[in-house]
């Protein structure tokens, strides 16, 4: 099980179900039963949110898997700025989720050879506030090849950022995936295996 708490005080309850719909879209694929708490001070959750999600931002981002249980009780393991009726509110939690889940970016992985412009890379986001050393973390820097874990590259997953055809050489992008490709259920499945 896997204890998911809100941590912000107060809960707006909407919002709160509003990400417990996007988080659940990865249930159907994991043997690992997702539980929502309320992980507030004073609440029967505090203190034992296993991820534990806050939604005053700046920015949304999440700890990769098992990073989440090094981390302080009352740390965040999860920002969520995005807003429930965003056009992308769902595709950004089920993204920040998969993260959760120990998953990470599609777009980084070690056969991703995206024909990356990069001074027009690096200017597009300094102009978003996205210094080049978090681009180069986030964005541009290729993963290590594992001995495991990695399947083939998936343009359409989740786990991959949009990239615009005007940052790359040549006639490539990559829009904004929406919703869980099938490799994505595959690799979640592979993870949290029914025994
Ligand atoms: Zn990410």
């Amino acid at each position: 099980m896997l204890n998911i708490a809100w941590i912000d005080d107060p809960m707006d309850l909407a919002h709160w179900q509003a990400i417990q719909h996007a988080v659940l879209k990865w249930q159907p694929h994991i043997n690992l039963t997702l539980e929502f708490i309320d992980g507030r001070e004073g609440e029967p959750g505090e203190g034992k949110g296993d991820i534990r999600i806050s939604v005053q931002g700046p920015g949304n981002y999440s700890l990769i898997g098992t990073d989440a249980k090094a981390n302080d009780p009352w740390v965040p393991t999860m920002v969520l700025s995005v807003r429930p009726g965003e056009e992308r509110f769902e595709a950004t939690v089920m993204h920040e989720f998969g993260h959760a889940l120990g998953l990470e970016h599609e777009h980084q992985h070690p056969q991703a050879n995206i024909p990356w412009d990069l001074d027009k890379v690096y200017a597009w986001y300094a102009e978003k506030g996205h210094d080049k050393a978090t681009v180069d973390d986030q964005v541009l820097g290729r993963l290590p090849e594992r001995g495991h874990g990695f399947t083939r590259y998936d343009r359409s997953s989740i786990m991959h950022y949009p990239v615009r055809n005007e940052l790359t050489h040549g006639d490539w992008e990559v829009g904004h995936n929406l919703e869980l490709s099938e490799q994505d259920k595959a690799f979640a499945a592979r993870i949290y295996p029914t025994p």
